[in-house]
């Protein structure tokens, strides 16, 4: 069986009704502001009032035909996105070049809460260990992705990189596609419509019953 590398970006969760941040206002404030480093180590107050109440719509998102197609394909995931749709729908391999909005963390002690923990969930976190503000496990603006190397290595063998849902406009990802032809791995894009193309092609490859 054909195994696939899919990297995926805002665009695929478009029909779950999620905005893309480079676009998107809280409270007339630009999300790309309100989510860089230095806005959270500023004004955390404020940064965690969006946080808890401003991304209400990412934590009530349901995946869409685009993400359950590519689970039920088995596809290894790369995704760009912090909105876990990917493992709500299933996907075992994801690699969240972003992190994600489920967990904080501890940047002195390094330990994850999930931001359901009743410790954590209000007002400005703390770790209940050594008292330091929690971070959300996601890369702020500012701040430097991570896992390209093991990108890199989920690509290694695969036999198609499918890229959905991004304007390859953002390291490490913007990469991933030239990496892909210097590996000989064919390359696919699906920019519009992911709920529909991505189930389509896949059916055309024969990864997903007609
Ligand atoms: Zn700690």
């Amino acid at each position: 069986m054909s195994r696939i590398v899919a990297l995926t970006g805002a665009g695929i969760s478009v029909a779950s009704g999620l905005p893309t941040f480079g676009e998107d206002t809280w409270r007339g404030r630009p999300v790309r502001q309100l989510l860089t480093k230095s806005f959270f180590v500023r004004y955390p107050e404020e940064f965690y009032n969006y946080y808890w109440e401003g991304l209400t719509p990412w934590q009530e998102a349901q995946p869409n035909a685009a993400h359950l197609a590519l689970a039920q394909a088995g596809a290894t995931i790369i995704t760009q996105n912090i909105d876990g749709l990917h493992q709500a729908a299933g996907s075992q391999d994801v690699l969240e070049l972003h992190g994600n909005l489920r967990e904080l963390i501890c940047e002195a002690c390094g330990t994850l809460y999930a931001a359901k923990d009743r410790r954590v969930a209000a007002g400005v976190p703390h770790c209940p260990v050594d008292q330091q503000i929690l971070k959300p496990n996601v890369v702020l603006f500012e701040e430097v992705p991570h896992g390209f190397d093991t990108a890199i290595e989920l690509l290694s063998g695969a036999d198609w990189l499918l890229v959905i849902g991004t304007s390859l406009q953002v390291a490490p990802a913007c990469y991933l596609p030239e990496f892909a032809r210097r590996l000989r791995v064919p390359v696919k894009i699906i920019n519009d419509a992911a709920e529909i193309e991505v189930p389509r092609w896949l059916r055309e490859q024969r990864l997903l019953p007609n």
